[in-house]
């Protein structure tokens, strides 16, 4: 019950008590509900399956789409003294044979899977054999071909649920409007699970969107007002992502490029060095960011506009994860809409998808050229209704309250 799941949080996982959301979550999975979780990054969404994979009897399978999420949490789970495992296509033959033999000696609490190891026929036998019963689906929005992270793999998922002899589901994603939320249960679920929607809204993250006017000058102000400061800035293409690091560099802020045309090695270093130190500046692609767990990026710049008002919400969501104040900065020009339009037009997609696609970037336009405040508007793409935030470019454009109160005393004294 809960006062054990409380004992377990505090002396296995060391946390004082649970996050919003979680206990809610927790009692559903003891109670052997399908569920499907919605909760914003950072919210804590792997404890609602790793927590229960203690209490209960038989095995956790967890499928999680990115290998080095899956290292980390599993290396994590060590430390706590939890028996963890990692099944993928980075460990050698002979480990995964290892780790597949103590699993059906039942020495492992949870198992990670990659999507495309655990569909495989074998896989999901020898899971059976080794009397897995709880499914833990990791990212579930990666099943929705709408979705900017489409995993193909994932959409197998639901097929493999009665060779696994139809284990408990729980699906985690913090991506879900209602598009693709249809799109999980239907695919990853046999029947309606309960569902578990958190509150989107992240008070902790100022919004803000420009008109790109001077582009360089407005991400070198962002940069500016968080000297010494961890930030991400996204560009659309990786061209801009080589010229923008070129001229950040050149201004003496310590800046590293990312996208998908490096070399995995430096990828990896310089996601590295980021993730260590406290004031690198990461020039990225969308190929960056899924599953990085950097509490403290204290601003997230848009060099571009997103490809989608997920995508922003998405990317926006790496900032301020430890709830601090954080600051974010979206630029938006007319040619960065005419591109996204076109890559749209260009896709080779079914209509139905164009459609979406389309409103999905009429939101995100109508979010920056929106005279109300951003918060607002945003939540109410996901279908929240809310007051007028105080924390964006918009509601303190309304209420100058600082510089209003100086402007106005140097008209009285002048
Ligand atoms: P999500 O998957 O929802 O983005 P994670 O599961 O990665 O979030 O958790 C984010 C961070 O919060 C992790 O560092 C995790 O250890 C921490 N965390 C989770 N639950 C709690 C809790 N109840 N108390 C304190 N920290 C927590
Ligand atoms: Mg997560
Ligand atoms: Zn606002």
């Amino acid at each position: 019950d809960l006062d054990e799941a409380r004992r377990v949080l505090q002396e296995v996982f060391g946390f004082a008590d649970f996050r919003p959301g979680q206990a809610e979550i927790l009692q559903a999975v003891l109670d052997g509900d399908d569920i499907l979780a919605i909760m914003p990054t950072g919210a804590g969404k792997s404890l609602c399956y790793q927590l229960p994979a203690l209490l209960r009897p038989g095995l956790t399978v967890v499928v999680s789409p990115l290998i080095a999420l899956m290292r980390d949490q599993v290396e994590q789970l060590k430390q706590r003294g939890v028996p963890a495992a990692a099944l993928n296509s980075t460990n050698s033959g002979q480990d995964n044979a290892m780790i597949e033999a103590a699993l059906l000696k039942g020495r492992y609490r949870l198992v990670y899977v990659a999507p495309e190891r655990f569909v495989r026929a074998d896989t999901l036998s020898m899971l059976r054999r080794a009397g897995a019963d709880l499914l833990a689906i990791d990212e579930a929005h990666c099943v929705s071909q709408w979705g900017h992270d489409f995993r193909p793999e994932y959409r197998a998922l639901g097929e493999s649920l009665v060779a696994l002899g139809r284990p408990q589901i729980v699906a985690v994603t913090a991506t879900a409007d209602g598009p693709t939320r249809a799109e999980i249960m239907e695919r990853l679920f046999p029947a309606e699970p309960r569902q578990f929607i958190r509150s989107f809204d992240r008070p902790n993250l100022r919004l803000a969107m420009q008109r790109k006017h001077k582009p360089v000058q407005q991400i070198l102000a962002m940069i500016a007002r968080h000297k010494g400061e961890s930030g991400i800035i996204y560009c659309a293409s990786r061209k801009g992502v080589e010229k923008l690091t070129e001229i950040l560099s050149a201004q003496g802020i310590f800046a590293l490029p990312y996208h998908a045309g490096l070399a995995p090695e430096i990828r990896a270093a310089h996601q590295d060095m980021f993730v260590r130190h406290e004031n690198v500046v990461i020039v990225a692609t969308i190929a960056f960011g899924m599953g990085i767990d950097k509490p403290d990026v204290r601003f997230v710049c848009h060099a571009d506009l997103p490809g989608s008002i997920e995508a922003y919400y998405q990317e926006i969501g790496r900032a301020g994860r430890d709830g601090l104040p954080a600051d974010t900065l979206t630029l938006f020009g007319e040619a960065d809409i005419r591109l996204r339009e076109r890559q749209i037009e260009d896709n080779d997609a079914a209509p139905e998808r164009k459609r979406l696609d389309r409103r999905k970037l009429q939101e995100l336009i109508a979010l920056c050229e929106t005279p109300r405040c951003r918060r607002q508007t945003l939540l109410a793409a996901f279908g929240e209704q809310s007051e007028p935030c105080g924390n964006c470019d918009i509601c303190e454009g309304r209420w100058p309250l600082f510089d209003g109160v100086v402007a106005a005393q140097k008209v009285m004294s002048a």
